[in-house]
């Protein structure tokens, strides 16, 4: 069946255009390290590309294609690559557009390990990189260098929620012969394509929204054109970076409530955020869909829905947050984001605890920013939990207790 005329949710549950072999209604498993060929002549029309036949898991698998070719659809690109982790997206990334003398200007709020990954590892071999909040665009165009080769955004960006204007920066990636790269982890298609406003290249870890049920770690890299598409899967395909069948599989299934999945949890986040916006020990927020949010009127502008990530600060700071986190009972006290279930971190001590003082400050990650990861659960509840951690946060000033 031809998919590209249906609507998005429905792309969800009938994408990929697999066409079933004995009347399976799900993609099955695939389970196959490799593949036999009719004939020696078949195996060398596969190995010189006269034939799309399959030839080896690492290549390409006809279940991690299913997922690869829903998700290319839903971004709107040429083709997607499926990968082990959204690590692994970043990496094959970096090392098939990057060469040695190359500049890439990013986020400054960027998740930690891809900036870890070129500051520490890229920078071994020749590679420059700028970060810069990138929601100002003056900040980029002053980054721009004769060698940068690559602009890469995050938006809404890890942790800070900061939004960065995509049709703005692709302008700038035009003028100036940039690739621009979206890392699309936080909205996931069904709220923001970036493609729709000139990306070359965008990218998810599947681990969050898109797999949606934290029990899978994966990534996928959906490209706009053929000639970037087939540079990027050979790099991919080279690395060893392929994403496992029986993963894909988990995925696929996953995938099919992605847009009912989001939907529940942004309504949740609103509403938490309205919540949260006026309670007496919550010192600031910061959520898209608040009109106190710098960028609302450019999340309004690019994405479909705010979201469900919503990052906030305590009057207290630190110790605070700590109270707050060992105190909630339904959220959990995790890492990660985009499943069912509601998660809550501290970015300073964790996820961000490798980035200098220096570049949290500068990227606006306090030290009493707590990330709240809104699940789907009924809101009443994940309120009622929020609110009794939030009770034993005592306030203090000086000597007095002016709270409870
Ligand atoms: C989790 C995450 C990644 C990395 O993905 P893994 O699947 O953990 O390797 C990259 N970018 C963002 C925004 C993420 O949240």
């Amino acid at each position: 069946m031809d998919t590209k005329n249906l609507k998005f949710t429905s792309k969800l549950i009938h994408g990929g255009g697999y066409k079933s072999k004995l009347g399976e209604v799900n993609v099955p498993i695939y389970q196959s390290s490799t593949f036999e060929f009719e004939s020696a002549e078949e195996g060398a029309r596969c190995f010189n590309g006269e034939s799309n036949g399959y030839i080896y898991t690492r290549l390409g698998n006809p279940t991690i294609n299913v997922l690869e070719r829903t998700v290319a659809d839903l971004e709107k690109g040429f083709g997607g690559i499926a990968t082990s982790s959204g690590m692994g997206a970043v990496s094959t990334i970096y090392m098939a557009l990057l060469s040695k003398g190359d500049h890439m200007i990013s986020s400054d709020a960027v998740y930690g390990p891809s900036r870890g990954l070129m500051e520490d590892h890229f920078s071994r071999f020749g590679v420059e990189s700028t970060y810069v909040d990138t929601s100002n665009l003056e900040e980029i165009k002053k980054a721009i260098k004769p060698n940068t080769k690559v602009l890469y955004i995050e938006t809404p960006a890890n942790p800070t929620i900061s939004i960065t204007d995509l049709k703005a920066c692709s302008e700038i990636a035009k003028k100036h012969n940039l690739l621009l790269v979206v890392d699309n982890t936080f909205s996931s298609p069904y709220l923001q394509r970036p493609i729709e406003f000139g990306a070359d290249v965008v990218f998810h870890s599947i681990t969050k929204f898109i797999n949606g049920h934290a029990d899978v770690v994966g990534g996928i890299i959906v490209v706009k054109e053929e000639a970037l598409y087939k540079k990027i899967r050979s790099m991919m395909i080279s690395m060893g970076c392929n994403m496992d069948p029986h993963q894909a599989y988990l995925v696929i299934r996953g995938l099919k409530t992605l847009s009912l999945r989001v939907e529940r949890a942004q309504e949740n986040a609103m509403k938490i955020a309205n919540w949260l916006e006026k309670h007496t020990k919550v010192e600031w927020i910061k959520y898209p869909g608040l009109k106190s949010h710098p960028q609302h009127e450019i999340a309004k502008k690019q994405m479909d829905g705010f979201g469900s990530m919503i990052s906030f600060g305590l009057k207290g700071g630190l110790e605070a947050g700590r109270v707050m986190m060992n105190n909630v009972k339904l959220a959990i006290l995790a890492v990660s984001l985009g499943g069912v279930e509601t998660l809550i971190e501290h970015p300073a001590s964790m996820t961000h605890s490798k980035v200098s003082a220096e570049d949290k400050k500068k990227a606006g990650i306090s030290d009493g920013l707590v990330r709240l990861a809104v699940g789907i659960e009924d809101v009443e509840d994940i309120i009622a939990d929020l609110e009794q951690a939030l009770s034993k946060v005592k306030l203090w000033i000086k000597d007095w207790k002016i709270e409870d």
